[in-house]
């Protein structure tokens, strides 16, 4: 199935809701539906989220082999454990993953793989202490036991898995089911084993038969429970096999036909197969040989879409050789004998692509999983690269900005500069213009400031100048421009208010300067200031202004200091 092609909205919600759908089909045994609901959960997982991804995919790796569908399983085992290996995530997702694996390799007859992934899911679903997953994991390491002919040993492990399984709360019935119903496969092929050896009553065919007869029927009655007809067709075709081998004919016909039915309903054409060589096993022992032949003949003949399979096929071949040979058709048993053994040599080609293909798909989830790899490592630099590019220039604009102030800004007291001054004030005198508004400039300049500093240290004298601004700061909120333009000497400029109230204004300052507690910042000393206002229609140049408030200053100097003198007369020219 194209998983690109499903419209699904990106959306954990979706995910959850179509695994939950996907669980409910699986418990009725529409794999068919499962499957592609899993599909669509796969669609609608969030790229990132690594954990349900995987999961999902694990589980479809499990699914996929029911629906004979080995190399889709190879590869959602091999893609959900690619994804564990890079994020980490789920233990027990990884152990699932790897079981998935394991199965698939049992059934393409690679059983020394089959057993290593198995092993690996055991060691690593017993490391996550996941009970559920470790049976699985035990399940499929008795299926690669029994790919590898080693019976004894998958029935062993088996037996070990589902004793896991009863212990197991709920939800364990597939995995109840998967455990009797290989042991009774396992049981069965050791009937087989016991019968090549020859003895025909052996103690070793005796338990083989009872063992094989039991747990057939348990699962059967396990399968029946659920109200799985999948789970009910290959039980009971494990039954009828078992009865045939005791030669129980009336008591395997009627599961025979029950089993044949649901095989027919579902589609389910490997188990429909093995009915008609079952039922033509039972017409042989009853003497109807022709009947037998006629009919697996019918089957073979049958137009099955896009050929039988070899596999199907040589149930049928092999059925047919039996049935010649028991009727002493040796020239036509030898014909169907050469058949079934170049079905085998077929089969086993066509084995050995599917492993090279199997090796193939492993090799390309592990590259696109290196590649994917890589382009997150590439992603992730660039992001870092980028983060780095940005802290750099926030660094550089703050840096600018630094820059930028301590260009404007006078160290000592924190006020604005002369080099800030001059570049605002032509600014502020053309605002004032546009506005139609008046402006007014004072010149401030600390009184006899050297002998402050001859008196009382530079020291004392930085922080006159300190404790000035801050002053200034305070009295002169409304002001456009605060500025130390020199020395000892300040400049304030106000737009928008008349020339009486800057005079008030400067007054108040004045005062306040007069009236401060400069005791405190050294015993004896006073600190006085004069200052020079000038103020009127904004000049045409900002310096004219300056230069009338400067002259003021000189005039408040002049006339004793610690005042403030307003330039009157001098008007601008237009
Ligand atoms: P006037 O009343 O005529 O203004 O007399 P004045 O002493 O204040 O004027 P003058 O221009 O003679 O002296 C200014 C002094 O200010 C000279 C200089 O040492 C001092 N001065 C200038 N900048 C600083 C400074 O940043 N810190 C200190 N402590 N002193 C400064
Ligand atoms: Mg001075
Ligand atoms: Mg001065």
């Amino acid at each position: 199935m194209n998983r690109a092609s499903i419209p699904a909205t990106v959306s954990t919600d979706t995910y959850d809701e179509r695994l939950a759908s996907a669980q409910i089909e699986t418990d009725a045994g529409r794999y068919q539906m499962a499957t592609r609901l899993l599909d669509e959960a796969i669609a609608a997982c969030p790229p990132a989220e690594y954990g349900r991804r995987a999961h999902a995919l694990a589980l479809l790796a499990h699914h996929y082999p029911r629906l004979g569908k080995l190399h889709a399983s190879v590869r959602c085992a091999s893609e959900a454990l690619a994804i564990c290996e890079a994020h980490g995530g789920d233990e027990s997702v990884r152990a699932d993953a790897m079981s998935a694996l394991s199965y698939s390799y049992a059934q393409f007859l690679m059983g020394r793989d089959a057993l290593e992934w198995g092993l690996r899911a055991l060691a690593v679903a017993r490391a996550a202490g996941n009970r559920r997953s470790e049976a699985w994991a035990l399940n499929r390491v008795g299926v690669a036991y029994s790919s590898l002919d080693n019976q004894r040993q998958a029935c062993e492990t088996t037996s070990q898995a589902l004793t896991i399984a009863k212990t197991l709360p709920d939800g364990a019935q597939a995995l109840s089911f998967s455990c009797l119903n290989n042991l009774a496969y396992c049981w069965l092929y050791r009937v087989k084993e016991a019968r090549r050896a020859g003895e025909p009553n052996s103690p070793a065919l005796r338990e083989a038969l009872d063992q094989a007869q039991a747990l057939s029927e348990q699962a059967t009655l396990v399968a029946r429970e659920a109200g799985n007809p999948f789970q009910v067709a290959v039980a009971v075709s494990n039954l009828v096999d078992a009865l045939l081998h005791r030669q129980a004919f009336n008591e395997a016909e009627p599961l025979l036909a029950e089993f044949e039915a649901l095989s027919q309903q579902n589609g389910y054409l490997s188990l429909e197969l093995q009915a008609a060589a079952q039922r033509a096993l039972i017409r042989m022992a009853r003497g109807q040989v022709a009947g037998a032949i006629a009919e697996l003949n019918s089957l073979l003949l049958r137009d099955h879409e896009g050929g039988l399979p070899p596999k199907l096929r040589r149930i049928l071949i092999h059925a047919l050789y039996e049935a010649h040979k028991a009727c002493g058709e040796y020239r036509e048993a030898l014909g169907y004998l050469e058949q079934h053994i170049e079905l085998e040599r077929q089969i086993a080609r066509d084995t050995q692509t599917l492993q090279n293909e199997i090796m193939q798909i492993r090799n390309e989830v592990d590259q696109a999983q290196a590649r994917a790899e890589t382009a997150l490592q590439a992603a992730a630099h660039e992001r870092e690269r980028a983060r780095h590019l940005e802290t750099e220039q926030q660094q550089l604009r703050a840096q600018a900005m630094a820059l930028d102030r301590a260009a404007h800004e006078d160290v000592l007291t924190g006020l604005h500069n002369r080099r800030h001054a001059e570049y605002a004030l032509p600014l502020l005198v053309e605002g004032a213009r546009q506005a139609g508004s008046q402006i007014c400039m004072a010149m401030l300049d600390v009184d006899h400031f050297k002998q402050v500093n001859d008196r009382f240290g530079h020291g004392v004298g930085d922080a006159v100048l300190h404790q000035l601004a801050a002053l200034l700061r305070s009295k002169m909120r409304g002001a456009d421009l605060l500025a130390r333009i020199g020395g000892e000497e300040f400049l304030v400029v106000m737009v928008g208010t008349t020339i009486d109230l800057a005079l008030a204004i400067c007054e108040r300052l004045r005062e306040a300067v007069a009236a401060c507690d400069w005791e405190a910042t050294a015993p004896g000393l006073a600190v006085r200031v004069s200052i020079g206002l000038a103020g009127d229609r904004p000049p045409p140049e900002a310096r004219l202004l300056l230069d009338r408030a400067d002259a003021a200053l000189y005039a408040a100097k002049r006339g004793g200091r610690d005042r403030v003198h307003v330039d009157h007369d001098a008007v601008n020219p237009e």
